[in-house]
């Protein structure tokens, strides 16, 4: 196994954090996959181990066709592992003699909103609680309406239907119906890639208020080092393909988060690691003739 970089700048200070979960410790462990094995066969990830503590919010990012999505789909319960083994919670979640399967514990955000558009922001929330039959429809609007409220106002349009919202409410939607059933992880697929800068900043404090107030673990998968920086405990950055871990960055940052921190020595220190790390992996990506760096 290659040597992973480690760079721990310190641990830091969470005022306002919610305190940690009892639930949503990840371990994956030499994790691999290989596609088509009896055919072209394609390593996209090997020999991959990330350690995530129960309550952390963590990024990863690499160059495309580096494994992120492939990790995702392993975490949410699309596919599996050929090689190596994932647990939550110390429980066997995937390996190769045990396929993953999706579960209300492991909820996934797209970066293409999946909210119900007949349904209004308030139906949609109370969906999940409802089909579980995990608690009465007066309990599970209780619940929604509290959640909508902490998560940045929601609770105002809690009656309009998705279409009437902006892009960026209703994507703070979509990850209120996710945090509402409590997941024990919680995972965001670029979840602002098709967003533009403003708008993309304005959603950060939203999700980081999100986090501070519901803390889940996260598992944030994104191109954009900024914003992995800005949000995350700690940054993973993959090698190109077969995906593994190249750096692990702690992110020292105090939280609440705020946007004048990207001008701090601290956070420039760790994007002008991060960049060079994604770089080198990019030019070898694009030297063996594959799609570079978004
Ligand atoms: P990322 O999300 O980092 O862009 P992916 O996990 O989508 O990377 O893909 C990792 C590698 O695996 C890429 O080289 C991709 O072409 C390949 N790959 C992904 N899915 C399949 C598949 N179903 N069959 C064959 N190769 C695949």
């Amino acid at each position: 196994m290659e040597q992973v970089m480690k760079r721990d700048r310190g641990s830091n200070n969470s005022e306002g954090l919610a305190p940690r979960p009892e639930f949503g410790k990840l371990s994956i462990r030499n994790a691999g996959k290989t596609y088509d094995p009896q055919g072209s066969a394609v390593v996209a990830v090997h020999d991959c181990s990330i350690e995530i503590e129960a309550g952390d919010f963590v990024a990863i990012v690499g160059p495309s066709g580096c494994g992120k999505s492939t990790l995702m789909n392993v975490l949410a319960g699309f596919d599996n592992v050929t090689s190596g083994e994932v647990y939550l919670d110390d429980s066997l979640l995937a390996s190769p003699r045990q396929a993953p399967s999706p579960g209300a514990d492991r909820v996934v955000v797209f970066q293409n909103g999946a909210l119900f558009p007949w349904k209004t922001v308030l139906e949609n929330v109370t969906y999940g609680l409802l089909k579980t039959n995990a608690m009465s429809r007066a309990s599970a609007e209780e619940k929604a309406k509290d959640f909508l409220s902490r998560c940045g106002g929601l609770d105002k349009v809690m009656r309009s239907y998705p279409a009437q919202l902006s892009s960026g409410m209703q994507r703070r939607v979509e990850i209120v119906r996710a945090l509402v059933n409590e997941p024990r992880i919680l995972l965001l697929d670029e979840p602002f890639r098709a967003m533009d800068t403003i708008s993309k900043t304005t959603m950060h404090q939203h999700l980081l208020k999100m986090y501070s107030t519901c803390r889940r673990t996260i598992v944030f998968i994104t191109h954009d080092l900024e914003e992995a920086i800005y949000l995350s405990d700690k940054v993973i950055v993959m090698t190109t393909r077969p995906g593994t871990v190249k750096l692990e960055l702690t992110v020292p940052l105090p939280r609440p988060r705020t946007p004048e921190m990207t001008a701090s020595v601290e956070y420039m220190d760790l994007k002008k690691e991060a960049i060079e790390s994604v770089h080198e992996e990019a030019k070898k990506a694009f030297e063996r003739g594959e799609r570079e760096l978004a």
